[in-house]
């Protein structure tokens, strides 16, 4: 089975002492590709370093974080945008907005989410959005500029069924990980009623690790553990999440 993990942030430091067996653990569950958003300059450099550096491949995005947008966030936004001058990526992310932690650079997190956006057209690459807390406020965003161009993804997609409804309207795809195995988490009721032709797989590591697992650091080995579950509620094979949600990623990040 084959697997692509569309969200993983395995630069980070977490996964300093065992990087390459973490890699070789999720070759061997069927990860053949990784796509690693960007948070912000302090984690720029080593997200670059460590592209196509291993198998699965591994591909960066560009973007900054809306929980890394606070005074200096034009800096922040500048020196992506030079990154963008200077390469190609395969998305603009992870961007968006985030009310859970701080509502403290709201207007300035507003600001940046639509300059990315502005980046993901300009570019014509997908933007993938982070929308904790805030999932009616990105769809507002999205639609707003949504002229038939636009792409990407709601990484880490917990909403309703109406809000996944509009999501998909939207021409967007719904990143599914760890959540939609909790217990009492609903996603698992709501992705009853989505066509798997919406969704990509994701596991956000090192966050938000999938049952069994949950509560410790996540990897991207751990895919499996979501691919099965999303099997479970829509009632067919493991290969054919495998295969569909294969194809989505491909096809929606040009890989
Ligand atoms: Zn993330």
């Amino acid at each position: 089975m084959n697997l692509i993990d569309t969200h993983s942030h395995i630069y980070l430091p977490e996964f300093e002492e065992d990087r390459v067996l973490m890699l070789e653990r999720a070759e061997k569950e069927g990860v053949i590709k990784i796509l690693m958003p960007a948070i912000d300059s302090k984690t720029h450099e080593k997200m670059l370093s460590g592209e196509m550096e291993h198998q699965p491949s591994c591909f960066s995005m560009m973007g900054v974080h809306p929980c890394s947008i606070r005074e200096n966030y034009k800096d922040e936004l500048k020196m992506a945008g030079e990154f963008f001058e200077k390469r190609n990526f395969k998305a603009v992310g992870e961007t968006g907005l985030d009310f859970y932690w701080d509502k403290t650079f709201t207007l300035q997190q507003y600001a940046a989410f639509h300059q990315q956006i502005e980046w993901a057209l300009q570019y014509e690459i997908p933007v993938v959005i982070h929308s904790r807390n805030s999932t009616d406020e990105c769809i507002k965003v999205v639609s707003e500029h949504q002229k038939g161009k636009l792409t990407g993804v709601f990484h880490c997609f917990s909403g309703n069924e109406t809000q996944a409804a509009q999501v998909i309207d939207l021409g967007f795809y719904l990143g599914i990980g760890g959540v939609v195995t909790f217990k009492n988490g609903g996603l698992d009721k709501v992705m009853e009623h989505i066509s798997l032709e919406h969704v990509v797989l994701e596991t956000d590591a090192p966050y938000l690790a999938p049952v069994p697992f949950r509560g410790k650091r996540n990897e991207p080995s751990y895919l499996k553990y979501i691919a099965a579950k999303l099997a479970e509620i829509k009632g067919v094979d493991l290969e054919e999440i495998g295969t569909i949600t294969t194809a989505n990623a491909e096809k929606l990040f040009n890989l």
